[in-house]
Protein backbone atom coordinates (compact mmCIF):
# COMPACT_ATOMS: atom_id res chain seq x y z
CA UNK A 1 0.00 0.00 0.00
CA UNK A 2 1.23 3.31 -0.73
CA UNK A 3 0.54 6.71 0.66
CA UNK A 4 -2.04 8.76 -1.63
CA UNK A 5 0.51 11.06 -3.65
CA UNK A 6 -1.19 14.55 -4.93
CA UNK A 7 -0.76 13.64 -8.05
CA UNK A 8 -0.91 9.83 -9.63
CA UNK A 9 0.20 10.23 -13.36
CA UNK A 10 -0.59 7.17 -16.14
CA UNK A 11 1.94 6.74 -18.36
CA UNK A 12 5.74 7.05 -18.34
CA UNK A 13 6.14 8.45 -21.48
CA UNK A 14 7.51 11.48 -22.41
CA UNK A 15 4.68 13.55 -21.68
CA UNK A 16 3.95 11.78 -18.39
CA UNK A 17 7.91 11.82 -17.15
CA UNK A 18 8.32 15.46 -17.77
CA UNK A 19 5.05 16.67 -16.43
CA UNK A 20 5.91 14.76 -13.55
CA UNK A 21 9.17 16.58 -13.00
CA UNK A 22 7.80 19.73 -13.05
CA UNK A 23 5.07 18.87 -10.59
CA UNK A 24 7.59 18.34 -7.87
CA UNK A 25 8.96 21.71 -8.27
CA UNK A 26 5.95 23.09 -6.60
CA UNK A 27 6.43 20.88 -3.97
CA UNK A 28 3.65 18.09 -5.21
CA UNK A 29 4.58 14.54 -4.10
CA UNK A 30 3.96 12.53 -7.65
CA UNK A 31 3.92 9.01 -8.67
CA UNK A 32 4.11 7.35 -11.87
CA UNK A 33 2.55 4.35 -13.13
CA UNK A 34 3.98 2.84 -16.33
CA UNK A 35 2.54 -0.82 -17.45
CA UNK A 36 5.76 -1.81 -19.03
CA UNK A 37 9.29 0.27 -18.47
CA UNK A 38 9.38 4.34 -18.76
CA UNK A 39 10.04 5.26 -22.11
CA UNK A 40 9.53 2.44 -24.49
CA UNK A 41 6.69 3.83 -25.99
CA UNK A 42 6.48 6.44 -29.09
CA UNK A 43 9.34 8.75 -26.95
CA UNK A 44 11.74 5.92 -27.43
CA UNK A 45 10.50 5.25 -31.12
CA UNK A 46 10.85 8.98 -32.49
CA UNK A 47 13.39 10.48 -34.40
CA UNK A 48 13.48 13.35 -31.99
CA UNK A 49 13.17 16.17 -34.40
CA UNK A 50 12.35 19.68 -32.80
CA UNK A 51 10.84 20.85 -36.31
CA UNK A 52 7.97 23.13 -35.96
CA UNK A 53 8.97 24.83 -39.06
CA UNK A 54 9.90 21.62 -41.14
CA UNK A 55 6.87 20.06 -40.16
CA UNK A 56 5.32 22.80 -41.80
CA UNK A 57 2.69 23.43 -38.24
CA UNK A 58 0.06 26.17 -38.66
CA UNK A 59 -1.49 28.20 -36.49
CA UNK A 60 -1.90 27.59 -32.76
CA UNK A 61 -0.08 24.11 -33.31
CA UNK A 62 3.04 26.33 -34.66
CA UNK A 63 3.06 28.76 -31.77
CA UNK A 64 2.92 26.07 -29.91
CA UNK A 65 6.05 24.10 -31.39
CA UNK A 66 7.85 27.54 -31.57
CA UNK A 67 7.52 28.26 -28.01
CA UNK A 68 8.37 24.96 -26.44
CA UNK A 69 11.20 25.10 -29.54
CA UNK A 70 12.71 28.20 -27.58
CA UNK A 71 12.27 26.46 -24.31
CA UNK A 72 14.42 23.46 -24.59
CA UNK A 73 17.66 24.65 -24.30
CA UNK A 74 16.83 25.61 -20.37
CA UNK A 75 15.07 22.62 -20.18
CA UNK A 76 17.60 20.02 -21.65
CA UNK A 77 20.10 22.39 -19.24
CA UNK A 78 18.09 21.93 -15.81
CA UNK A 79 18.34 17.87 -16.74
CA UNK A 80 21.76 17.76 -17.42
CA UNK A 81 22.33 19.69 -14.36
CA UNK A 82 20.77 17.03 -12.60
CA UNK A 83 21.95 14.16 -14.11
CA UNK A 84 25.17 15.01 -15.13
CA UNK A 85 24.07 13.21 -18.93
CA UNK A 86 24.20 14.77 -22.40
CA UNK A 87 20.62 14.37 -23.86
CA UNK A 88 22.32 14.53 -27.46
CA UNK A 89 20.15 18.05 -28.31
CA UNK A 90 21.92 19.77 -31.08
CA UNK A 91 20.19 23.05 -32.63
CA UNK A 92 21.56 21.68 -36.34
CA UNK A 93 19.43 23.10 -38.38
CA UNK A 94 16.50 21.31 -40.90
CA UNK A 95 16.26 21.42 -44.57
CA UNK A 96 13.12 20.72 -46.74
CA UNK A 97 14.98 19.84 -50.07
CA UNK A 98 13.01 20.87 -53.48
CA UNK A 99 13.21 18.93 -57.08
CA UNK A 100 11.54 22.02 -58.70
CA UNK A 101 11.93 25.21 -58.19
CA UNK A 102 9.83 27.58 -56.61
CA UNK A 103 7.44 29.04 -59.01
CA UNK A 104 7.53 32.57 -56.96
CA UNK A 105 10.72 32.96 -56.56
CA UNK A 106 10.26 31.50 -52.76
CA UNK A 107 10.14 32.72 -49.52
CA UNK A 108 13.17 34.40 -47.70
CA UNK A 109 13.56 30.63 -46.28
CA UNK A 110 14.52 29.25 -49.86
CA UNK A 111 18.33 28.58 -50.38
CA UNK A 112 19.08 27.84 -53.99
CA UNK A 113 21.52 24.36 -54.83
CA UNK A 114 24.76 26.11 -54.90
CA UNK A 115 23.45 28.04 -51.66
CA UNK A 116 22.97 24.40 -49.79
CA UNK A 117 26.04 22.65 -51.24
CA UNK A 118 28.26 24.46 -48.92
CA UNK A 119 26.22 23.73 -45.86
CA UNK A 120 25.34 20.07 -47.27
CA UNK A 121 27.74 19.00 -49.81
CA UNK A 122 26.10 15.21 -50.02
CA UNK A 123 22.92 16.46 -51.12
CA UNK A 124 21.81 14.46 -54.74
CA UNK A 125 21.56 15.66 -58.06
CA UNK A 126 17.50 16.04 -57.98
CA UNK A 127 17.79 18.41 -54.96
CA UNK A 128 17.42 21.95 -56.76
CA UNK A 129 17.28 24.01 -53.38
CA UNK A 130 14.78 24.11 -50.42
CA UNK A 131 13.68 25.45 -47.10
CA UNK A 132 16.44 26.12 -44.25
CA UNK A 133 15.32 26.07 -41.09
CA UNK A 134 18.26 27.06 -38.86
CA UNK A 135 16.24 26.68 -35.53
CA UNK A 136 14.75 23.45 -36.30
CA UNK A 137 17.14 21.02 -34.68
CA UNK A 138 16.83 17.67 -32.44
CA UNK A 139 17.11 15.67 -29.62
CA UNK A 140 18.23 12.08 -28.66
CA UNK A 141 15.23 11.12 -27.87
CA UNK A 142 16.21 8.04 -26.04
CA UNK A 143 19.31 9.18 -23.79
CA UNK A 144 16.29 12.18 -23.18
CA UNK A 145 13.58 9.92 -21.89
CA UNK A 146 16.77 7.97 -19.81
CA UNK A 147 18.02 10.98 -18.23
CA UNK A 148 14.26 12.21 -17.66
CA UNK A 149 13.68 8.95 -15.59
CA UNK A 150 16.83 9.72 -13.64
CA UNK A 151 15.89 12.99 -12.64
CA UNK A 152 12.56 12.44 -11.68
CA UNK A 153 13.38 10.11 -9.44
CA UNK A 154 16.52 12.16 -7.83
CA UNK A 155 13.88 14.64 -7.71
CA UNK A 156 11.51 12.54 -5.96
CA UNK A 157 9.34 11.09 -8.02
CA UNK A 158 8.23 7.90 -7.51
CA UNK A 159 8.06 5.48 -10.57
CA UNK A 160 6.19 2.06 -10.43
CA UNK A 161 6.72 0.32 -13.45
CA UNK A 162 5.24 -2.58 -14.66
CA UNK A 163 1.79 -1.36 -13.21
CA UNK A 164 -1.08 -1.34 -15.64
CA UNK A 165 -3.82 0.96 -15.15
CA UNK A 166 -7.00 -1.16 -15.93
CA UNK A 167 -9.57 1.89 -14.99
CA UNK A 168 -11.23 4.60 -12.94
CA UNK A 169 -13.55 4.44 -9.88
CA UNK A 170 -16.15 7.58 -10.60
CA UNK A 171 -18.11 9.24 -8.55
CA UNK A 172 -20.37 12.46 -9.45
CA UNK A 173 -17.76 14.58 -11.05
CA UNK A 174 -14.61 13.10 -9.79
CA UNK A 175 -12.69 10.12 -9.52
CA UNK A 176 -12.42 8.33 -6.32
CA UNK A 177 -9.52 6.03 -7.73
CA UNK A 178 -8.19 3.63 -9.85
CA UNK A 179 -8.17 0.17 -10.58
CA UNK A 180 -4.53 -1.37 -11.41
CA UNK A 181 -2.80 -4.60 -11.87
CA UNK A 182 -1.62 -4.57 -8.56
CA UNK A 183 -4.63 -3.15 -6.69
CA UNK A 184 -7.34 -0.01 -6.12
CA UNK A 185 -4.79 3.16 -5.50
CA UNK A 186 -5.64 6.92 -4.90
CA UNK A 187 -4.07 10.45 -5.17
CA UNK A 188 -5.63 13.70 -5.11
CA UNK A 189 -5.36 14.69 -8.72
CA UNK A 190 -4.95 12.32 -11.77
CA UNK A 191 -3.11 13.20 -15.20
CA UNK A 192 -3.85 10.55 -17.91
CA UNK A 193 -0.15 10.32 -20.68
CA UNK A 194 -0.76 7.12 -21.91
CA UNK A 195 0.22 7.51 -25.21
CA UNK A 196 -1.23 6.28 -28.47
CA UNK A 197 -3.48 3.64 -25.59
CA UNK A 198 -5.43 6.54 -24.40
CA UNK A 199 -8.85 4.87 -25.55
CA UNK A 200 -7.98 2.37 -23.48
CA UNK A 201 -9.03 4.81 -19.77
CA UNK A 202 -11.28 7.07 -21.52
CA UNK A 203 -13.39 7.88 -24.61
CA UNK A 204 -10.41 10.02 -26.96
CA UNK A 205 -10.56 9.94 -30.48
CA UNK A 206 -6.29 9.17 -30.27
CA UNK A 207 -5.85 6.50 -32.48
CA UNK A 208 -1.87 4.68 -33.38
CA UNK A 209 -0.38 5.84 -36.18
CA UNK A 210 2.36 3.64 -36.97
CA UNK A 211 5.79 4.63 -38.26
CA UNK A 212 8.54 2.38 -39.06
CA UNK A 213 12.04 3.69 -39.05
CA UNK A 214 15.76 2.46 -39.36
CA UNK A 215 19.59 3.62 -38.92
CA UNK A 216 22.63 3.48 -39.92
CA UNK A 217 26.16 4.10 -39.09
CA UNK A 218 28.57 6.76 -40.50
CA UNK A 219 31.98 6.57 -39.21
CA UNK A 220 32.94 9.78 -41.19
CA UNK A 221 30.30 11.83 -39.79
CA UNK A 222 29.61 13.57 -42.87
CA UNK A 223 25.86 15.08 -41.84
CA UNK A 224 25.53 17.61 -39.87
CA UNK A 225 22.26 18.75 -40.75
CA UNK A 226 18.63 17.31 -40.67
CA UNK A 227 17.36 16.53 -44.47
CA UNK A 228 13.65 16.12 -44.16
CA UNK A 229 12.64 14.53 -47.47
CA UNK A 230 9.12 13.89 -48.77
CA UNK A 231 8.80 10.16 -47.41
CA UNK A 232 11.71 10.24 -45.37
CA UNK A 233 13.23 12.34 -42.84
CA UNK A 234 17.18 11.65 -42.37
CA UNK A 235 18.35 12.35 -38.88
CA UNK A 236 22.55 12.30 -38.13
CA UNK A 237 23.08 12.05 -34.28
CA UNK A 238 26.43 13.42 -33.19
CA UNK A 239 27.76 9.80 -32.35
CA UNK A 240 27.10 8.74 -36.41
CA UNK A 241 24.48 6.88 -35.92
CA UNK A 242 22.02 8.19 -38.77
CA UNK A 243 18.14 7.89 -38.10
CA UNK A 244 15.80 7.36 -40.97
CA UNK A 245 12.41 7.50 -41.12
CA UNK A 246 9.41 7.07 -41.05
CA UNK A 247 6.17 5.86 -42.36
CA UNK A 248 3.00 6.78 -41.13
CA UNK A 249 0.28 3.67 -41.52
CA UNK A 250 -3.03 3.28 -39.98
CA UNK A 251 -2.98 -0.25 -39.38
CA UNK A 252 -3.69 -0.09 -35.79
CA UNK A 253 -1.69 -1.75 -33.09
CA UNK A 254 0.05 -3.96 -35.96
CA UNK A 255 3.46 -4.73 -34.98
CA UNK A 256 6.65 -5.35 -37.40
CA UNK A 257 8.80 -4.08 -39.95
CA UNK A 258 7.63 -4.17 -43.57
CA UNK A 259 9.39 -5.15 -46.81
CA UNK A 260 7.44 -1.92 -48.67
CA UNK A 261 7.57 0.02 -45.53
CA UNK A 262 11.49 -0.22 -45.64
CA UNK A 263 11.87 0.13 -49.37
CA UNK A 264 9.90 3.20 -49.55
CA UNK A 265 12.30 5.01 -46.85
CA UNK A 266 15.64 3.69 -48.40
CA UNK A 267 14.45 4.69 -51.88
CA UNK A 268 13.58 8.02 -50.58
CA UNK A 269 16.26 8.62 -48.76
CA UNK A 270 18.73 7.76 -51.04
CA UNK A 271 17.35 9.66 -53.78
CA UNK A 272 18.00 12.75 -51.90
CA UNK A 273 21.43 12.00 -49.81
CA UNK A 274 22.89 8.93 -52.32
CA UNK A 275 26.02 8.32 -49.74
CA UNK A 276 23.74 6.41 -47.44
CA UNK A 277 23.14 4.03 -49.79
CA UNK A 278 27.08 2.60 -49.05
CA UNK A 279 26.31 2.91 -45.07
CA UNK A 280 25.88 -0.50 -43.04
CA UNK A 281 21.89 -0.77 -41.67
CA UNK A 282 22.36 -0.49 -37.56
CA UNK A 283 18.65 -1.29 -36.48
CA UNK A 284 15.24 -1.26 -37.24
CA UNK A 285 11.86 -0.38 -35.13
CA UNK A 286 8.32 0.94 -35.40
CA UNK A 287 6.65 2.81 -32.88
CA UNK A 288 2.94 4.21 -32.37
CA UNK A 289 1.95 8.14 -32.48
CA UNK A 290 -1.13 9.19 -30.80
CA UNK A 291 -2.80 10.71 -33.09
CA UNK A 292 -6.02 13.02 -32.60
CA UNK A 293 -8.70 13.96 -34.67
CA UNK A 294 -6.97 17.58 -36.58
CA UNK A 295 -3.73 16.71 -35.38
CA UNK A 296 -4.62 18.56 -31.82
CA UNK A 297 -3.71 17.41 -29.14
CA UNK A 298 -5.87 17.04 -26.18
CA UNK A 299 -4.17 19.29 -23.07
CA UNK A 300 -5.76 19.97 -19.82
CA UNK A 301 -9.34 19.59 -18.71
CA UNK A 302 -12.04 16.63 -18.44
CA UNK A 303 -15.64 16.58 -17.45
CA UNK A 304 -13.71 15.25 -14.16
CA UNK A 305 -12.39 18.08 -11.93
CA UNK A 306 -9.59 16.25 -10.87
CA UNK A 307 -8.74 14.59 -14.10
CA UNK A 308 -6.20 16.39 -16.48
CA UNK A 309 -4.90 14.90 -19.94
CA UNK A 310 -1.93 15.08 -21.82
CA UNK A 311 -2.27 12.55 -25.14
CA UNK A 312 -2.53 13.06 -28.49
CA UNK A 313 0.83 14.86 -29.49
CA UNK A 314 0.87 12.36 -32.64
CA UNK A 315 4.14 13.83 -34.73
CA UNK A 316 5.17 16.40 -32.19
CA UNK A 317 5.16 15.02 -29.08
CA UNK A 318 9.03 15.31 -28.34
CA UNK A 319 9.34 19.04 -29.49
CA UNK A 320 6.05 19.67 -27.67
CA UNK A 321 7.15 17.92 -24.26
CA UNK A 322 8.63 20.83 -22.27
CA UNK A 323 5.73 22.76 -23.12
CA UNK A 324 3.17 20.32 -22.32
CA UNK A 325 4.91 19.90 -19.11
CA UNK A 326 4.49 23.32 -17.63
CA UNK A 327 0.92 23.82 -19.30
CA UNK A 328 -0.24 20.95 -17.47
CA UNK A 329 1.63 21.84 -14.75
CA UNK A 330 0.17 25.45 -14.10
CA UNK A 331 -3.40 23.70 -15.29
CA UNK A 332 -3.36 21.34 -12.56
CA UNK A 333 -1.97 23.97 -9.94
CA UNK A 334 -4.90 26.32 -10.94
CA UNK A 335 -2.71 28.82 -11.95
CA UNK A 336 -4.44 29.87 -14.71
CA UNK A 337 -3.12 33.60 -14.86
CA UNK A 338 0.04 31.99 -16.03
CA UNK A 339 1.04 33.95 -19.50
CA UNK A 340 1.76 30.81 -21.15
CA UNK A 341 -1.54 28.97 -19.92
CA UNK A 342 -3.33 32.09 -21.13
CA UNK A 343 -2.26 32.02 -24.65
CA UNK A 344 -3.22 28.77 -24.78
CA UNK A 345 -5.91 28.64 -22.90
CA UNK A 346 -8.59 27.52 -25.37
CA UNK A 347 -6.19 24.35 -26.39
CA UNK A 348 -6.55 23.58 -22.55
CA UNK A 349 -10.11 23.50 -22.09
CA UNK A 350 -11.15 21.87 -25.68
CA UNK A 351 -10.40 18.57 -24.05
CA UNK A 352 -13.90 17.94 -22.60
CA UNK A 353 -13.99 14.13 -22.47
C1 LIG B 1 8.19 6.60 -35.63
C2 LIG B 1 7.93 7.87 -34.86
C3 LIG B 1 8.69 9.00 -35.12
C4 LIG B 1 8.47 10.18 -34.39
N1 LIG B 1 9.27 11.27 -34.58
C5 LIG B 1 9.09 12.39 -33.84
C6 LIG B 1 9.96 13.50 -33.98
O1 LIG B 1 10.91 13.47 -34.77
N2 LIG B 1 9.72 14.62 -33.22
C7 LIG B 1 8.69 14.69 -32.33
O2 LIG B 1 8.51 15.72 -31.68
N3 LIG B 1 7.84 13.63 -32.15
C8 LIG B 1 8.03 12.50 -32.90
N4 LIG B 1 7.20 11.43 -32.74
C9 LIG B 1 6.02 11.58 -31.87
C10 LIG B 1 6.38 11.39 -30.41
O3 LIG B 1 7.21 10.27 -30.27
C11 LIG B 1 5.09 11.21 -29.59
O4 LIG B 1 4.18 12.25 -29.85
C12 LIG B 1 5.42 11.23 -28.09
O5 LIG B 1 6.47 10.33 -27.81
C13 LIG B 1 4.18 10.88 -27.26
O6 LIG B 1 4.59 10.76 -25.93
P1 LIG B 1 3.62 10.11 -24.85
O7 LIG B 1 4.29 10.21 -23.54
O8 LIG B 1 2.26 10.71 -25.02
O9 LIG B 1 3.45 8.58 -25.35
P2 LIG B 1 4.38 7.30 -25.14
O10 LIG B 1 5.82 7.63 -25.24
O11 LIG B 1 3.86 6.26 -26.08
O12 LIG B 1 4.11 6.90 -23.64
C14 LIG B 1 2.86 6.42 -23.20
C15 LIG B 1 3.15 5.43 -22.09
O13 LIG B 1 1.94 5.09 -21.43
C16 LIG B 1 2.01 3.72 -21.06
N5 LIG B 1 0.66 3.24 -20.86
C17 LIG B 1 -0.34 3.17 -21.76
N6 LIG B 1 -1.45 2.70 -21.22
C18 LIG B 1 -1.18 2.44 -19.91
C19 LIG B 1 -1.95 1.93 -18.82
N7 LIG B 1 -3.23 1.58 -18.97
N8 LIG B 1 -1.35 1.79 -17.61
C20 LIG B 1 -0.04 2.15 -17.44
N9 LIG B 1 0.73 2.64 -18.45
C21 LIG B 1 0.16 2.78 -19.67
C22 LIG B 1 2.71 3.06 -22.24
O14 LIG B 1 3.29 1.82 -21.88
C23 LIG B 1 3.76 4.12 -22.61
O15 LIG B 1 5.00 3.90 -21.96
C24 LIG B 1 7.43 10.23 -33.42
C25 LIG B 1 6.70 9.07 -33.13
C26 LIG B 1 6.96 7.89 -33.83
C27 LIG B 1 6.19 6.64 -33.49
Amino acid sequence: MIMAPDVLVVGGGIIGIATALELVKFGYSVTVLERDKCGQGASWAAAGMLAPQAEQLQGELLALGIKSRSMYPQWIKEIQEITGLSCGYWCCGILVPCFTPPSNGGSSDYHDRSQLLQRIPELGEKVVGGMWYPDDGQVDNRQLMTNLVLAARSRGVKIMEGVNVTGFDIKNDRLVGISTSQGALQAGHYLLATGAWSRELLPVQVQPRKGQMLSFYDPDRRLKQVVYAPGAYIVPRQNGTIVLGATVEDVGFLPGMTAGGVASLLSNAIGVVPYLADLSIQSTWWGFRPHAPAELPYLGQTKYTNLTIGTGHYRNGILWAPITAHLLTQWILGNHQDPIVSQFRSLLTMAMV
